[in-house]
């Protein structure tokens, strides 16, 4: 946590920003490991970093917070006494209108916004987000191994959600990291078809994306498994996304650029004839959100480097008729990358053999 202020203060002074208001959840979690980071706020003066919450978490930021807790409801008053005139740099890409111009008003203090400040650091994991982010994806694997024992013909979507999401729960976890996503049948072909109350019948696909979160961190991870004998058009859909996928897993490696990455994913399924079918990015950053830097799309302006946490998650999906995506997460290693979901991902029938 020291090492993480300490990076940001010569950050901010690349910036020309002596001080600096820090109010976007994530960041205050990950400068100050205080894990109500809602209902608080990072004050960084040239000789002083404080957390500034409120009554309700004195025993919590006590126990959490790496940083000096000051415990006032009237959290601007606190900025205005301690900031001591001048400019204040503040996240323009969080805080809103409103609080801006009260800040202003309360604090006299002129207000400079800048954006995604915390962003090119927290795009590099060290070795305790690592670690935790590794719990993560493994109870990601222990909770899709626990589902997959209850997919049969019959069962509906968000059962199969709420077993994953009690496991999660049950086994360690905060909680998801965001809404499960169950889709079988025509809804696969929705690569955000979070469950429903549709019931699974025997001969779909059936998609589950799902990441848990320990200790503030999330894993993302998709598996697309059938129920019973597909067609031969399902199958040829899925060999083509797991081709894409191990492709593009295999070119991770730092100094590749998220264009390039997604393009050699993008470029396996347009020569088997499902390049439109692929309508969103190959991946994205995760850490303690679950969309962060850097991104891999073909837009992207990242370059990959030995730290950085990402998705590969290409997908194919046929409107109305079934879709397929696989993910892993994967950290970007000096040799390459190291996946981090250790889920089977080879095509399999869940009621082969039964
Ligand atoms: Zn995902
Ligand atoms: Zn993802």
């Amino acid at each position: 946590m020291t090492a993480r202020l300490e990076r940001t203060r010569q950050h901010l002074a690349t910036l020309g920003v002596e001080r600096m208001l820090i109010t976007t959840p994530s960041n205050v979690r990950w400068l100050s490991g205080f894990t109500a980071p809602e209902d608080a706020r990072i004050l960084i003066n040239p000789t002083e970093a404080v957390l500034l919450t409120d009554g309700r978490y004195i025993a919590q930021a006590e126990e959490e917070s790496s940083l000096p807790a000051v415990i006032e409801r009237d959290w601007m008053g606190v900025v205005r006494d301690r900031a001591k005139g001048g400019a204040l740099g503040v996240e323009g890409d969080h805080l809103t209108m409103a609080t801006a111009r009260r800040l202003e008003q309360e604090t006299g203090l002129t207000l400079e916004p800048h954006d995604r400040v915390l962003e090119p650091l927290r795009i590099i994991k060290d070795a305790a987000e690592v670690d935790i982010i590794r719990r993560a994806a493994q109870l990601t694997d222990a909770a899709y191994a626990h589902v997959l024992t209850q997919l049969r013909p019959g069962v509906r979507e968000v059962d199969l959600a709420l077993a994953i999401e009690q496991y999660v729960r049950t086994h360690g976890g905060e909680g998801m990291a965001f809404d499960i996503i169950v889709a079988s049948g025509p809804r696969s072909a929705m690569p955000h078809g979070t469950a429903s109350g549709r019931t699974i019948e025997a001969g779909e696909l059936v998609t589950f994306d799902l990441g848990a979160k320990v200790d503030g961190y999330c894993a993302d991870m998709t598996r697309t498994v059938a129920v019973g004998p597909i067609s031969t058009e399902h199958r040829a859909i899925f060999d083509a996304v797991l081709e894409a996928q191990e492709r593009a897993v295999a070119a991770v490696r730092p100094g590749i650029s998220g264009i390039a990455l997604d393009a050699v994913a993008r470029d396996s399924l347009t020569e088997a004839g499902f390049g439109k079918a692929f309508s969103h990015s190959l991946g994205h950053g995760v850490g303690i959100d679950i969309h962060e830097a850097p991104g891999l799309s073909p837009k992207s302006e990242d370059v990959l480097e030995p730290g950085m946490m990402i998705t590969i998650e290409p997908g194919a999906y046929l409107p109305g008729d079934a879709g397929v995506r696989i993910e892993d997460l994967v950290l970007v290693t000096e040799q390459g990358g190291e996946v981090l979901s250790s889920s089977p991902k080879a095509f399999t029938d869940v009621l082969a053999g039964t």
